[in-house]
């Protein structure tokens, strides 16, 4: 059998990285936007539900395997925020900084600056799969007021470790994907599959 999914996702960054990891297990990842996939709705509160929608979206529309990928940051003190509006945090047009910004005004005074990144992975085989994979990883850590660091991402320069004494902007490419959530969540999932689809 052919060892291929549709990634509903046209992230670029994101298709190299699954390619990478996946490539060595002998699963060829293509993009959605390849096959002519048109996005959908992610209008649930929960990372799981959105993934499990677009991943069925992918599979519906190509006839194919499909995996998506719904992630994004949630401060402990402000209980569902920013979860799933994560990439929009402070506005349709927002950008990183915005998001950023909104962030720290939220939990300005807050003495509990606990965060965590989640990553949720889900594989369907078919549109009406009633047996989804799905891989989870969180990544915990601390918002910090002043952003430090260039490398990474979106909450990136908020984002400290205190067991690294750095950001998750200041760890290298190799250092985030060992351990963060979508790193761990990859690895979760091509032991799933392995396991699960005999892949
Ligand atoms: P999506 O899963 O691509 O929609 O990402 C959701 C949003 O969560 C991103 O736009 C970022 O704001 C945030 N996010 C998810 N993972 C990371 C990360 O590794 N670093 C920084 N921000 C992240």
């Amino acid at each position: 059998m052919e060892k291929k999914l549709v990634l509903a996702s046209n992230n670029k960054g994101k298709i190299r990285e699954f390619n990478a990891l996946f490539a060595s297990r002998g699963i060829e990842v293509e993009a959605q936007g390849a096959l002519g996939v048109t996005e959908c709705a992610e209008p649930y509160g929960t990372f799981l539900e959105n993934a499990l929608a677009k991943a069925r979206n992918a599979a519906r529309q190509t006839g194919l395997a499909a995996m998506a990928d719904d992630s994004g940051i949630t401060a402990h003190a402000l209980v569902t925020e920013p979860g799933v509006h994560s990439a929009r945090y402070a506005g349709e047009a927002a950008d990183d900084a915005a998001n950023n910004a909104k962030l720290v005004a939220a939990l300005k005074g807050s003495s509990d600056r606990r965060a965590a990144y989640t990553c949720v992975l889900v594989a369907v085989r078919s549109a009406d799969d009633p047996d989804p994979v799905v891989a989870q990883a969180s990544w915990t850590g601390e918002i910090i007021d002043e952003p430090r660091g260039s490398g990474g991402f979106g909450y990136d320069p908020h984002f400290y470790l205190p067991q690294f004494g750095r950001t998750a902007a200041e760890l290298t490419a190799e250092e985030k994907n060992a351990v963060s959530h979508r790193g761990r969540a990859m690895k979760r999932m091509l032991a799933a599959l392995s396991e699960r689809w005999g892949w």
